[in-house]
């Protein structure tokens, strides 16, 4: 055990019996329904199911946006399923990076400026904030094109930054729902390698896909459906 009462040898991730019911109207929509996951570190999970079998759902529970109905999640030792929304914050800035399928960047930002807004909220200084930045879009293979603003870039070049902005403030666990899910396939492949690259480094990287192509990057496929694991396999 650490000085903080975690054990060292811990999963990343611990999902238990994780439900998430959502309200609509008088409809109760069960998006989750006890669904049981551990992953270790340095981890390259793809995630498959059927539309609306949970999957984004349990991206935003993993990345601390949303928490469960009930169930525990433990994320590096740590219960986050009671926690209230600014200390799920902290968490967000200090564990997770999250790529979205639609890049979802400041349109009126350049490459730079959205890279660099986590590391303010997270309340990095300047000069720290503009180096992690920087380095973060040169891994990103976007040296060239910080000071471009969203529509001045490519779809690929976007997610790029995405990626870049997710990276920033060094995270332990990097998620993407869908990240290739608006780009061409050879755009998706180059986004892929970039993936792959930074599971490379050691990172833990969680992505759902619909693509078959795109899963076979990853070491682990878990499936969803209706709300729990339904198959979860070496790959
Ligand atoms: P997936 O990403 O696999 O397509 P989701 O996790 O988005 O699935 O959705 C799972 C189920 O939960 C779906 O039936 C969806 O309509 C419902 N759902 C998702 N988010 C909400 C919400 N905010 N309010 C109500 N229902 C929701
Ligand atoms: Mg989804």
């Amino acid at each position: 055990m650490s000085e903080h009462g975690v054990a060292k040898d811990q999963a990343l991730i611990d999902l238990v019996e994780v439900r998430k019911i959502y309200q609509r109207g008088n409809e109760e929509v069960h998006a989750l329904s006890g669904l049981d996951l551990r992953l270790e570190r340095g981890e390259y999970v793809a995630i498959m199911g059927p539309s609306g079998s949970g999957k984004s759902t349990l991206m935003n529970i993993v990345g601390c946006l949303d928490t469960p109905t009930s169930g525990i999640y433990r994320l590096d030792g740590v219960d986050v399923s009671d926690m209230n929304a600014n200390n799920l914050a902290d968490v967000r800035n200090r564990q997770i990076g999250f790529v979205f399928q639609t890049f979802n960047l400041l349109a009126r930002s350049t490459a730079l400026h959205n890279v660099e807004l986590p590391l303010l909220y997270g309340g990095t200084r300047r000069r720290l904030r503009r180096e992690r930045a920087e380095d973060a879009l040169t891994r990103c293979g976007l040296a060239d094109r910080m000071d471009h603003r969203p529509n001045e870039l490519s779809g690929g070049q976007r997610q790029r930054v995405a990626i870049a902005r997710a990276l920033a403030n060094s995270p332990s666990l990097l998620l993407a729902d869908e990240p290739t899910g608006n780009l061409d396939s050879r755009t998706g492949d180059e986004i892929m390698a970039l993936f792959d690259a930074l599971h490379a480094e050691g990172n833990t990287v969680i992505l759902v896909t619909h693509e078959e192509s795109v899963a076979q990057h990853a070491n682990r496929l878990v499936r969803i459906r209706d709300g729990v694991v339904a198959t979860d396999e070496r790959i």
